[in-house]
């Protein structure tokens, strides 16, 4: 018996709400709560005729603490699960304590004013987790998440000490929109907009952010969908995972942009509709980027004409009893048109609601335990895997032979 509340009613939730309703076994209760009520109810009328599973709904205000605890303690689940917006993760947390109950989410915080992403703020609440003997688990879609997760398994199982990791993400989808974002459009540009980082020989190493002239990139070749050119890109998992694999001289983040989206968000970062801050408006004040994704199509409604796959994963190279260094792949390949067919939605949200139900069931069948907060490379990445391939995301181990720039 447990049951779970789901914070946010977007692509991904729509997600995590139909693969925990598959799953009755587990996640016996199912609540959603999120800003609009009525896309709750949407979600929640859609489980109802795919698997007869009813969905309780509520309406909150993720940003103000009090309203969070209320609807927690309404429907006093077992687990919260934030698939809202980074902005929420601290007020969610700060609620989950007050309310007394356990935490996981798919990003990390950052604050609404300035784009930055780290994980400081939210490993500030360890010692409160662990006083009040609760569990938070940071990062479980799929990078972050599954990612982390392929490191613990090559650390545990494939080297003794690993070198370097590549973290490779490639969308070969056509959604047949000029221009879109595969989740919320305002995360994704100012993620996708910043300076680059990667993390080199105890340090972090910048360089240009993937717009401009000198940004670097190369044509990796992904199996199954071939060669795609893939950019140099600072992304969350790494600042974790350069605290927990052992040996980490190297790790870098790839993830392949089309020309045709690059030359879009040039031309929109050079008229300013990438701007994060207010500005004056026919008398009122506006968020430019929050005005562009009032004006994009939403993730959540592009599943329906996606064709293509995405092939994420990580190349590592390490050593194992002291022997000559050797490469290894893990990778998923996940298919836009099955997840439609299967969840009503594209591969992007499908490869992040999965791994956030499959953690929510580690952690509510007691896998997964301990107070504090956790990245999710600290935790037993084998029951995960298992049940990860067994819930429509399979993945491969294979010797790596390709290449990768020095
Ligand atoms: P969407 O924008 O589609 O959904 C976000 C939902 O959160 C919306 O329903 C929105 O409400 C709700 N929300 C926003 N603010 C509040 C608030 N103050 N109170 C309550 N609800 C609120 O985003 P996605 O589904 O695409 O993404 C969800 C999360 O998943 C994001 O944090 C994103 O960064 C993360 N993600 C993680 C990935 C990974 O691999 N780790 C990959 C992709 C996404 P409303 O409907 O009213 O707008």
């Amino acid at each position: 018996m447990a049951k779970v509340l789901i914070i946010g009613a977007g692509g991904v939730s729509n997600v995590v709400v139909r693969k925990c309703a598959q799953h009755p076994e587990v996640f016996t209760q199912i609540a959603l709560a999120s800003r609009t009520k009525s896309k709750c109810d949407a979600i929640a009328e859609a489980v109802k005729k795919a698997y007869g599973v009813t969905v309780e709904t509520d309406r909150v205000d993720a940003d103000d603490v009090a309203d969070t605890v209320r609807v927690i303690k309404k429907f006093a689940p077992d687990l919260v699960v934030n698939v809202a917006l980074p902005y929420q993760d601290l007020t969610i947390m700060d609620a989950c304590l007050e309310a007394h109950v356990n935490y996981l989410d798919t990003a990390n915080y950052e604050p609404k004013d300035v784009a930055h992403f780290e994980y400081s703020w939210q490993w500030a609440y360890q010692e409160k987790f662990e006083k009040a003997g609760l569990m938070a688990v940071l990062g479980c879609g799929f990078d972050p998440g599954v990612t982390n997760l392929f490191c613990a398994y090559a650390q545990k199982h494939l080297f003794d000490t690993i070198r370097t990791v590549d973290i490779l993400d490639c969308n070969a989808g056509s959604h047949g929109h000029a221009f879109a974002t595969n989740f919320n459009p305002e995360i994704n540009i100012r993620e996708v907009t910043q300076v680059v980082r990667h993390w080199e020989d105890g340090q972090w190493v910048e360089s240009p952010a993937i717009l401009d002239d000198s940004s670097i990139h190369f044509d990796f070749d992904y199996p199954v969908v071939g060669r795609k050119d893939s950019y140099l890109l600072y992304h969350e998992e790494m600042e974790s995972l350069v605290k927990h694999i052992r040996g980490l001289e190297k790790i870098r983040f790839w993830m392949t942009f089309s020309q045709n989206y690059i030359n879009h968000l040039r031309v929109l970062q050079n008229v300013g509709m990438t701007r994060i801050d207010p500005v004056e408006f026919q008398g009122q004040k506006i968020v430019p980027i929050q005005f562009l994704k009032a004006l994009l199509p939403d993730p959540g409604s592009l599943g329906h004409n996606y064709s293509g796959k995405t092939v994420i994963g990580c190349v590592f190279e390490g050593r194992k009893n002291g022997g000559e260094p050797f490469r290894k792949y893990i990778y998923n390949v996940c298919d836009h048109a099955e997840c439609y067919k299967e969840v009503e939605a594209q591969a992007i949200s499908y490869t992040t609601g999965v791994p956030a139900m499959v953690g929510a069931m580690m952690m509510l069948t007691g896998v997964w335990k301990g107070a504090g907060v956790f990245n999710v490379e600290q935790l037993d990445p084998d029951p995960f895997l298992e049940k990860l391939a067994a819930s429509g995301l399979p993945w491969t181990v294979t010797d790596f032979e390709g290449y990768l720039p020095e």
